[in-house]
């Protein structure tokens, strides 16, 4: 029997994704699953001239991201702790160049890993420009400036985002930079400012931190991590701040200047006007939804008052035929929810069932101790007026994370009084983002705490923390006082 796939014309497919990166690639590898004939396009272009698949995400988001929160740790922990371990180092020094090597390593291997999965799929890879014209027709830009139309059945944006720029501190490298200016530093910065302290301020402070920046962290909220559980993110301050962080709450920035003497940051907070010197200031203060010349007016696709490209509930645009998912739709800007979102679209364009539960998408921030969370904080269960119930566990009680000598932080679980099913979980503390996916599963699953309180785990584990959470939710912990 011939392989339907490859009778397709080659400018005729079932599906066109547009948009390479963690929420296309997925979509583009589901569809093929699903016997459809599929064609990526991307342009992603890197800073060297060469072009990738895997989109912000594996080229200047995720992946870096978490190989410099690694090695930058490591090189903390090597200063800090091994010798409470009894481990004696003489003579460790700071190798950026090849910490940065590994990193473009770790991101090359990744990246060519998708087109090695394309290959292996029947996906068509293309790289260059695409625009959605009407008719689900396709306007196909090579990057040697070739055009052809193509056609498709389904057409599946997936074109992401762009970090958003501050009026009062324009981008200005390599000074003022962005989080992908800020992941290719070729010398540790004496004296770093980071505006805001969401996630990439976080992140990318801690990093720079570690390796011995002195880091001022400028936030224009008067609450440190507005949008997560207030008690989770007091903790988690605490002990960022106990590692060096400079975080100042109530920071306004009102203009930053390259001089000589390095970038002078003005802003006011609570004590009035200030200012502040550095050597490179990151400018981290959200992404919007890139959607530039991707769709033409007739395409049927329309933007809502945000920019993000209007769907419904299963990403279906005004367009018939056309999708759209991840960063350049709402939702949190997360790789997992937009692969999810890609895998959804891909199975309802077969014909196949496709759901997506936004309420039980994970949060997690790289730092140390990582900080994780799902479903909703204990301020938002509260202001709803539901009856609940808290158990929260220290990791100081912890056999496991004492002997790894990362005893920071706390598991905490929101239940509801009525039918003890789980609302939310919050987890500061080593390997959090490990730990937050026994608690998705099991709201995935709408787990009460006592489900959780009944499942062995085994010991000694990080993971006996999340139980021992439920338990004292009802007063039961074994291994903490019940307060
Ligand atoms: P993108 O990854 O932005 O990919 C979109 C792709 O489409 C790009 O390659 C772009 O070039 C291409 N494109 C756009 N328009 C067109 C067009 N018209 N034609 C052809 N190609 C086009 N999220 C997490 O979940 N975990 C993390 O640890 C994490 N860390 C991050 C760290 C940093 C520093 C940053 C900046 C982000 C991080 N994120 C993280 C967020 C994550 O990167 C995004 O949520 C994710 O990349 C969104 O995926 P996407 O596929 O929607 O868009
Ligand atoms: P963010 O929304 O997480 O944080 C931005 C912060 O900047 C907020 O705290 C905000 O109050 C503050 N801010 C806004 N305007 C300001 C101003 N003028 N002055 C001072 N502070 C200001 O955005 P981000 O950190 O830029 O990250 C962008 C996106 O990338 C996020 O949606 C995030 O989910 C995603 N991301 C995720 C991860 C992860 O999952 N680990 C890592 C990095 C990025």
């Amino acid at each position: 029997m011939p392989n339907e796939k490859q009778q397709a014309p080659a400018d005729s497919f079932d599906v066109i994704v547009i948009g390479g990166g963690p929420a296309g690639y997925p979509a583009a590898l589901r569809a093929a699953q699903n016997k459809l004939s599929v064609a990526c396009i991307d342009e992603w272009k890197n800073k060297d001239g060469t072009f990738a698949f895997g989109g912000t995400c594996l080229n200047a988001g995720c992946i870096p991201s978490k190989a410099l929160l690694e090695s930058s740790e490591l090189y903390y922990r090597l200063q800090s702790e091994f010798a409470v371990h009894g481990i004696k180092v003489s003579g460790a020094a700071l190798d950026l160049a090849q910490m940065q090597k590994r990193k473009a390593g770790v991101v090359r291997t990744m990246t060519q890993g998708i087109l090695t999965l394309f290959k292996a799929a029947g996906v068509t890879p293309l790289q260059g420009h695409g625009k959605l014209l009407a008719g689900r027709k396709v306007e196909f830009t090579a990057h040697d400036g070739s055009r052809r139309t193509l056609s498709a059945k389904h057409v599946v944006l997936a074109s992401g985002s762009a970090p958003i720029e501050l009026r009062s501190a324009p981008f200005k490298a390599p000074e003022i930079v962005d989080s992908w200016g800020a992941l290719d530093f070729e010398a540790v910065p004496k004296r770093l400012g980071v505006i805001g302290a969401g996630v990439i301020g976080l992140e990318l402070g801690s990093v720079w931190r570690r390796l011995g920046s002195e880091v001022v962290v400028l936030e224009a909220l008067p609450d440190f991590l507005a949008f997560a559980d207030q008690q989770l993110a007091r903790e988690a301050l605490r002990h960022l701040k106990k590692q060096g962080l400079d975080v100042r709450l109530g920071a306004k920035v009102s203009g930053a200047r390259v001089t000589g003497a390095g970038v002078e940051v003005s802003y006011t907070d609570a004590g009035g006007e200030q200012r502040l010197t550095v050597d490179r200031l990151v400018v981290a203060i959200g992404r919007r939804p890139y959607t530039e010349d991707l769709f033409s007016p007739d395409s049927g696709v329309t933007l809502d008052e945000r920019g993000f490209i209007k769907v419904d509930e299963h990403c279906r645009t005004g367009a018939a035929g056309v999708y759209a998912i991840g960063d350049c739709v709402r939702g949190p800007m997360l790789a997992h929810k937009g692969k999810e979102e890609g895998v959804m679209v891909a199975d309802l364009i077969a014909g196949r069932y496709g759901e997506m539960n936004y309420k039980v998408i994970p949060s997690v921030i790289y730092t140390a101790p990582e900080i994780a969370w799902v479903g909703e904080t204990e301020e938002q269960v509260k202001a709803s007026g539901r009856e609940y119930k808290t158990g929260v566990f220290p990791f100081l009680a912890s056999g496991r994370a004492r002997a790894m000598e990362q005893a920071a932080g706390f598991a905490k679980i929101v239940a509801s009084r009525e039918d003890d099913e789980i609302l939310g979980v919050h987890i500061v503390g080593p390997l959090a983002g490990e730990l937050i996916a026994e608690a998705v599963l099991a709201m995935e699953y709408s787990a009460s705490s006592e489900d959780l309180q009944r499942t062995i785990h085994a010991h000694p584990t990080l993971a006996e923390a999340v139980h021992e959470a439920a338990l004292a939710a009802d007063k039961r912990s074994i291994d903490a006082p019940n307060r």
